[in-house]
């Protein structure tokens, strides 16, 4: 365009002076004798005083035959888009452009009433995309923020358009007759220009709108809570051994001491006179025997030992048998304090469907439409089970959430894994459940053939590129509205959580009642020592 004002300029200049018989041709010239163009200033200052409107605007030279007033657009095609990179003036030189320029006509074309001068944005209150604002709200109505509404706020200063925001209630699902809801139904139908929402991009959507390039990658989840209030217990250092095992230790102690004591009675090596020096053995009495096999049993050892052959025998095995079982409690003891906050009745999605779990997601998303066009017949399966609950599908995934809470671990919710992230950031009782069962993204929506498809890309892959949605990621996932409140209760980054009260209190109690029991055991002795000094002395 440069070089066709260069030569319009010249050659009106030219027929202007020869037109009016100004100018004589110039000699023919040999390198040789190299002959100057009597007419050339002539020419030069005509140019130099004339200016006319080129391709590239107005085309005028200044004194030393330079022209200055002209800008440079810097392009790059991307993915097949053409992005305004930079722009270079005379002036400023080079400047990277932040503003896309979108010509005049193109608001135009793309709204259905040429007079309308600011576009409709169809959004859903869902968090953290679109909320009402904590903050302000102003005369003119509820202030909304969010993910979403930062981006498109963002993606509207790149392209040059204004707007205004419309809420609907569902992200969009086509009935019977072809019609779509929500959304989707809103673009379609002219309701609005474009659509952004944590809208999913799926194929039967694509017919009827147009996806701008996505904005965030995702994909179906399993949102779940089991009740961890159940699992830990004060008595939580019981759960490595069946309560059948402790039962049968308690047996195999009190039966152990019962041998030892009645074979101590029988054995000729375990009675007094063999060796009279040591005087009686201990294990002649029941007391002894049962204190001997409690001392073991507990790893402390004790201050007498068996002195037969036979007893020793019944001694080492009850040893042994007490080591492994202790050796098995404590390795078993340390993965159950550690892992009982994670404990979870399902961990996949196949286990959901095993189980007797009610699970569900939004009545008219792209989630149930997952499972219904699902070719996989276990998918399909699930969907039959959700359709045909009365009240497995919500409206929402805020009334998703809210039944998961409710019907603590009776109730799961498919919802997509971005979504869920935030929420068990903020929620800890949540969690999320197994692999994602597929991947998708979502994008903005416009009407099919719309001309500002290629400015929104544009606009998409700078703020990717210069990683303004990585920010708004972190804004929203993290920070804002209670961000990171579940990070302390995380385990810390060496896999070892801290064992608090809840999980050992019961230990104490056990000991609290040794001590009890202690202070009755004396009372009673006392008692018995009395009653006996009195019979004594009647
Ligand atoms: N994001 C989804 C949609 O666009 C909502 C869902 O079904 O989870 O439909």
């Amino acid at each position: 365009m440069l070089i066709l004002d260069t030569f319009n300029h010249i050659s009106t200049n030219l027929a202007a002076l020869l037109m009016i018989n100004q100018l004589q041709p110039p000699l023919p010239n040999t390198c040789k004798s190299p002959q100057y163009w009597g007419d050339s200033f002539k020419f030069v200052s005509k140019m130099i005083n004339s200016s006319f409107l080129g391709k590239t605007g107005k085309v005028e030279l200044d004194k030393f035959g330079r022209r200055s007033n002209f800008d440079l657009e810097v392009i790059q095609y991307k993915l097949g888009v053409r992005v305004l990179e930079g722009l270079w003036t005379h002036d400023e030189g080079l400047f990277q452009a932040r503003q896309l320029h979108v010509k005049d006509n193109v608001l135009k074309e793309v709204s259905h009433d040429t007079e309308k001068d600011n576009l409709i944005v169809a959004t859903i209150l869902s968090a953290p995309y679109a909320m009402k604002s904590q903050t302000s709200s102003n005369q003119n109505g509820t202030r909304y923020e969010g993910y979403a509404m930062d981006l498109i706020a963002e993606v509207a200063k790149l392209v040059g358009f204004k707007y205004s925001l419309l809420i609907v209630d569902e992200y969009g699902a086509k009935d019977a007759n072809g019609n779509w809801s929500g959304i989707i139904g809103e673009v379609v139908s002219g309701g609005a220009d474009l659509a952004i929402a944590d809208l999913t991009i799926n194929s039967e959507r694509e017919k009827v709108v147009d996806f701008s390039m996505p904005f965030l990658d995702l994909g179906i989840s399993i949102l779940f809570t089991s009740d961890t209030s159940k699992s830990i217990n004060l008595f939580s250092f019981m759960t490595p051994l069946s309560p059948m095992v402790w039962g049968m230790m308690l047996v195999s102690g009190l039966a152990v001491s019962l041998v030892l004591f009645l074979i101590a009675k029988i054995s000729p090596f375990e009675t007094a006179e063999l060796d009279t020096e040591e005087g009686e053995s201990p294990f002649m009495s029941l007391r002894h025997c049962l204190w001997f096999s409690v001392a073991s049993w507990v790893q402390q050892g004790c201050d007498f030992l068996p002195r037969a052959f036979s007893t020793r025998i019944i001694a080492s095995f009850w040893w042994f048998f007490t080591l492994i079982m202790i050796s098995s409690y404590t390795a078993n003891l340390a993965a159950f304090l550690t892992i009982e906050r994670m404990e979870s009745p399902i961990s996949s999605v196949q286990d959901l469907a095993r189980s007797d779990i009610k699970y569900g997601s939004i009545q008219s998303g792209s989630t149930l439409g997952f499972f219904r066009d699902s070719s996989d017949p276990f998918y399909k399966k699930m969907f039959n089970k959700m359709t045909q609950c009365d009240d497995c599908l919500t409206e929402s995934n805020g009334k998703g959430i809210d039944k998961v809470m409710q019907e603590s671990g009776q109730y799961a919710f498919f919802m997509e894994s971005v979504t869920i992230e935030y929420h068990i950031e903020r929620n800890c009782k949540l969690s999320k459940i197994g692999e994602n069962l597929d991947s998708k993204s979502y994008g903005i929506a416009m009407k099919k053939g719309s001309v500002l498809r290629q400015y929104i890309t544009s606009a998409i892959i700078k703020l990717r590129q210069e990683g303004v949605l990585d920010r708004l990621k972190k804004k929203w996932w993290k920070e804002e509205r209670g961000g990171g409140s579940c990070e302390e209760e995380e385990q810390s980054s060496d896999g070892v959580s801290t064992l608090s009260l809840k999980n050992l209190g019961g230990i104490f109690l056990v000991l609290l009642l040794g001590l009890i029991m202690g202070l009755v055991v004396v009372g009673l002795e006392i008692l018995w020592v009395n009653c006996k000094k009195k019979n004594f002395l009647i």
